[in-house]
């Protein structure tokens, strides 16, 4: 459809090195759809500065006085490239009718852009990237990024395997997303509470085009924690089980130890210590479980997230 204006959305944090190259692939491909008639004359390319040290903000500036395809939105400092991308997401949702989010180095195939377009035109608001292999990936890269949606899939948190933040997102999608007002952010466990239609589309994940990750261990850590304790509450609820049985062992124990003792078996004091501790410990952790399922609750109160978000009306 003629009509339909695409952003692509790109944080980039002291990407220098390889920011002038993306962009001239980017462009290349925006023209492409652009003559192709799958996208409107008005599409554009969003750099988001993330608070770089380097020169990334004075490439950007650059781009955009010779090229109006270029936009830019600079950050006042580092805020991290969930922050930044959701700075560029809410920046075009007032101005585009779909946005693809994507990382600078160029790691996400852009010939994907094609088939996620086509989804979208087709009626899907939200078209997940997904890798299909990680080949390029080291070893040590692809066991962590793997791990990670395991764990972040067994603590609770629904997110779909091998998406990262590469995904078209329809306006209303974006619109949907903007409702969210969480400070403790993690995007790929949120959009699938926004709803709509979603489709995946698969692509081989390549190396970077230069530079190095932006995205060591640390960072990998505290977004994977950032992941489990902003969508869900299951560690709490493992404390209140964990005390459970410790209590219920201790019960065990108890009948275990009056029966010794009218079989005049038992040793003196040892059992009302043994069983005292572990009744005890059971019950502290069982009320400290309790508490902590209120502060769960607490905790997801002061989120405020929509509870519904509504697709039409008929009247
Ligand atoms: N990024 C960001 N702010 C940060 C760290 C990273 O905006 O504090 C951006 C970075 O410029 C890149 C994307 O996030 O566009 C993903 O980073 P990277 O490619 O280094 O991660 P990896 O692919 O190694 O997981
Ligand atoms: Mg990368």
């Amino acid at each position: 459809m003629m009509h339909d204006v695409l952003y692509l959305v790109v944080p980039c944090y002291k990407e220098e090195e390889v920011l002038p190259e993306t962009a001239r692939r980017l462009e290349r491909k925006l023209e492409s759809l652009i003559s192709a008639g799958q996208i409107s004359q008005e599409s554009r390319i969003l750099f988001v500065n993330d608070g770089s040290t380097d020169q990334t903000w004075n490439i950007i500036a650059r781009l955009h006085s010779e090229n109006k395809r270029f936009c830019g939105v600079n950050l006042t400092r580092n805020r991290g490239h969930q922050n930044a991308l959701l700075a560029g997401l809410m920046v075009a949702k007032d101005r585009c009718d779909m946005a693809i989010s994507m990382d600078a180095d160029l790691q996400d195939d852009i010939d994907a852009i094609d088939e996620m377009i086509r989804q979208c035109q087709r009626g899907c608001d939200i078209v997940y990237g997904v890798r299909s292999s990680r080949k390029k990936d080291t070893f040590f890269k692809r066991f962590t990024a793997e791990s990670f949606y395991r764990i972040l899939n067994t603590m609770g948190a629904e997110i779909v395997f091998n998406h990262a933040d590469y995904r078209l997102m329809s306006r209303r999608a974006l619109e949907g997303l903007g409702q969210f007002r969480e400070v403790n952010l993690f995007l790929r466990g949120i959009i699938p509470m926004i709803g709509y239609e979603t489709a995946t589309v698969e692509y081989e994940r390549k190396e970077r085009l230069a530079g190095e990750s932006k995205y060591p261990l640390k960072k990998m850590l505290t977004l994977a924690a950032e992941g489990i304790t902003s969508l869900s509450i299951k560690p709490i609820r493992f404390i209140t089980v964990l005390g459970l049985l410790i209590f219920l062992i201790s019960l065990v124990c108890i009948i275990y130890s009056v029966i010794q003792r009218f079989l005049g078996q038992g040793v003196d004091g040892w059992e009302s210590i043994f069983c005292s501790i572990w009744a005890i410990g059971g019950l502290i952790l069982l009320s400290l479980g309790t508490i902590g399922e209120y502060i769960g609750k607490i905790y997801l109160e002061t989120k405020e997230r929509p509870r519904f978000l509504i697709r039409e009306i008929l009247e």
